[in-house]
């Protein structure tokens, strides 16, 4: 597997890098997970504006999927249209997302399909969803494809759902909000994640939804009290081999 960091700027995009977005390819298929503010610009500089094969979305937070409206336009009008891009979400992601475009219904250019706990089978990747520990449906998600593992956390508060989904995984994608711990059900401190990591026997660590009023050196400091893998802090366009 291939996977390529298209965003993973937490909560608001940075200088740098759009919000949470992620491209896993393999075989030929692209799988995006989360599309967030900004990941319409960087997935055209970081791949092709068509890369995408389907979509998963972690949660609808408008960090995570806000740009799914703008992208229904760039597939609608372009001038060789693809055909509908599926679209895995919450239940209430197409209504969701038309609100916010006010221009119609966006089911001619996605196919939107309810997501759940579990596993399902997408193009050569078997996806496993658990629950996270976030104030709206939220999941990680685990993917699988020639014996290796890829999990990303998405927006999670301590959960043991997220140790068990990301046991063994070659690589973990796992949010590191903060240094220090905010309110409950929320999100991860970089300690935190490393423990999740180390609990997991993850094998490498990737701190991801960080934010600019997080230094990173300290980030990084306080996860590997935790865990004593490989950790790294992404930057936009950063691109892993799993
Ligand atoms: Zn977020
Ligand atoms: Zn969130």
């Amino acid at each position: 597997m291939k996977v390529t960091v298209i965003g993973c700027a937490g909560t608001f995009p940075n200088a740098g890098s759009a919000c949470s977005a992620y491209l896993v390819e393999h075989e030929g298929f692209s799988l995006l997970l989360d599309m967030g503010n900004g990941a319409v610009g960087a997935l055209q500089r970081y791949a092709a504006l068509l890369a995408p094969d389907a979509v998963f979305l972690s949660h609808l937070h408008a960090d995570h999927c806000v740009d799914l409206v703008a992208y229904s336009y760039a597939r609608k009008y372009h001038p060789e249209p693809p055909g509908r891009l599926p679209v895995h979400g919450p239940a209430g992601t197409h209504e969701r997302l038309q609100l916010i475009g006010n221009s119609g219904r966006l089911d001619d250019v996605f196919e939107f399909v309810d997501t759940a706990a579990g596993r399902t089978d997408i193009g050569p990747f078997a996806v496993t969803l658990a629950p996270a520990a976030h104030p709206v449906e939220t999941y990680s998600i685990r993917l699988e494809a020639a014996g290796r593992a890829v999990v990303y956390s998405g927006d999670t508060g301590p959960t043991p759902h997220l140790v068990s989904n990301a046991t063994a995984a070659d690589l973990l994608l796992c949010e590191a909000t903060w240094t220090n711990p905010g309110p409950a059900d929320l999100h991860l401190t970089a300690a935190e994640a490393g423990e999740h990591a180390h609990r997991a026997g993850a094998g490498k660590l990737l701190l991801v939804h960080t934010t600019p009023f997080s230094t990173p050196e300290v980030l990084l400091e306080q996860a590997a009290q935790h865990y004593d893998g490989k950790i790294d802090i992404p930057a936009a366009g950063a691109t892993y081999a799993v």
